[in-house]
């Protein structure tokens, strides 16, 4: 029954038509006025400034769809450059990172007529440590004569500079070919090109358990301002707060502060709430009372938050209440009760004294990243081929099911198909699960395997 009902899941699926094919990504990075967005025009073969933003990308990053050759790619680019008190090169290195995250390939463009400066250092140790591969551009070689400068950026360390003069078109079909050489066919980072503007985050817990406290603290003065947040419609009942350099929003805020007003306690409209931030949200922050003992309603809510198939984080609050001896009845409770969520990162803090909120941000990045995973799917298969060769399915009753082929059907959360020769054992499949993360983390996200069983 588990198997039938598994296979009619998946039935609805088509995975032969992949709905997220994303066109590979080219980020172009580099200081300000070394040419980045003359580049970019002539590469998508306008004429005018660019200008046009994708609605609700942040405003640090813009993407382009761009064509070469009969090839496609995704052009992302860094704009926007604030000369602030941060410094030029903590700030250029800062963005062109961001721009860096999301790309296949990255164009590391420097004006051949002026060579390198700190600022330019700073980008190169960014670049070294990112391990994507780089195509140095030596821009404004207009002419002949300063192939010469071009060729001193040798030193960089980043293989052949493509000298090129962005405003005259002389070069650029080099580089181009260079780009389509090296931008792999299937994007792997590309659906991290997050167009629809600040991350979405569900607060969610029991009553008492220190929600608003913690979002009042988060806040702080960190609350962001409507039209700062470039793009975004803004949802009275969500809460925009800067975090880590960059802006998160909080659904349903409204709800959490609304509560005081409602019948306390309440369990039924308190599981509407959650229900509904989690419908909204990516990632669930599940606030837990370190210094209680767990509850069913907790439990239940983290159920909640994994039929949801939203990425989690549990936040374990009031540590400052926390005494020795309950800490070790803390460890038993979640070896007990939370040992089906192992993978979800865990954060001890104070939403009363503000005692470790900083890390909430980086679980929130580990849970989102592993929830926009996507493992391409020769990368999959050859896990697979090696794992089920050196642990085969059981025979039983004389049948021995094969895995044909894989592939992740979607992400957000990372769902599988495993193509078969019969069912599966549960075990088995909990067993390939296991190895999956083992492989290739998913910290913070629930995965999915399902199973098409070829007769
Ligand atoms: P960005 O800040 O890196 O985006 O740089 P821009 O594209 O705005 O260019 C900065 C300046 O360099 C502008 O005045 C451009 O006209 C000029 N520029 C860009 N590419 C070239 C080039 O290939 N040759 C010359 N001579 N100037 C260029
Ligand atoms: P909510 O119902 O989840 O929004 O919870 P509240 O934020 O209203 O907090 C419930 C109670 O717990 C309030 O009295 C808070 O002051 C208290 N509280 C929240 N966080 C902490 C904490 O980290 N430490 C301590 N000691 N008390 C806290």
């Amino acid at each position: 029954a588990d198997d039938a009902a598994l296979l009619a899941e998946w039935d609805g699926i088509d995975v032969d038509a992949d709905p997220e094919i994303i066109p590979p990504v080219l980020a172009i990075v580099g200081r300000p006025n070394v040419g980045k967005s003359t580049l970019v025009n002539r590469i998508i073969g306008r004429r005018e400034a660019v200008v046009e933003d994708v609605p609700g990308v942040t405003r640090d990053r813009v993407s382009y769809q761009a064509e070469w050759n009969g090839t496609e790619f995704t052009l992302v680019d860094t704009g926007g450059w604030e000369h602030d008190a941060k410094g030029i090169h903590a700030r250029v290195a800062e963005q062109a990172e961001r721009a860096v995250e999301v790309a296949d390939a990255v164009a590391f463009v420097v004006d051949a007529t002026v060579g390198i400066t700190a600022t330019d250092e700073a980008v190169v140790k960014m670049l070294r440590r990112s391990g994507k591969p780089v195509i140095l551009v030596a821009n404004k070689v207009d002419d002949m004569a300063l192939e010469a400068e071009a060729a001193q950026l040798w030193g960089l360390g980043f293989d052949y500079p493509y000298p090129v003069s962005a405003i005259h078109g002389r070069g650029t079909g080099d580089f181009l070919d260079r780009v389509i050489e090296v931008l792999p066919e299937e994007s792997e980072y590309g659906h991290l090109l997050n167009l629809e503007g600040p991350r979405r985050i569900a607060l969610v817990g029991r009553p008492n358990v220190g929600k608003s406290s913690l979002l009042n603290k988060l806040a702080g003065e960190n609350r962001v301002v409507v039209d700062e947040t470039a793009g975004t419609t803004r949802d009275p009942v969500d809460e925009y707060i800067e975090l880590g350099g960059k802006p998160w929003r909080f659904v349903d805020t409204a709800g959490i502060r609304r509560r005081q007003h409602m019948a306390s306690g309440s369990d039924y409209y308190a599981s509407l709430r959650t229900q509904s931030a989690l419908d909204k949200a990516e990632v669930a922050v599940v606030l837990l009372e370190a210094s209680e003992v767990l509850s069913e309603q907790d439990v239940r809510i983290i159920q909640m938050v994994l039929d949801s198939g939203r990425a989690m984080v549990l936040a374990f609050n009031k540590w400052d209440l926390m005494e020795d001896d309950r800490r070790f009845y803390l460890e038993r409770e979640i070896d007990l009760d939370l040992q089906h969520v192992t993978w979800a990162p865990r954060v001890n803090l104070s939403a009363k004294t503000g005692w470790h909120k900083d890390r909430l941000v980086p679980a929130l990045e580990t849970a989102l990243e592993s929830w926009d995973t996507r493992i391409p799917t020769g990368k999959l298969n050859s896990f697979l081929g090696e794992l089920v060769a050196a642990h085969p399915h059981p025979v039983r009753g004389g049948k021995q099911p094969r895995i044909l082929f894989a592939t992740q059907v979607s992400t957000q959360p990372p769902k599988f198909v495993l193509f078969t020769t019969g069912f599966l054992e549960p075990g088995y499949r909990r067993f390939i699960q296991r190895r999956l993360r083992e492989t290739f983390g998913f910290e913070g996200t629930p995965i999915e395997i399902g199973m098409r069983v070829r007769e």
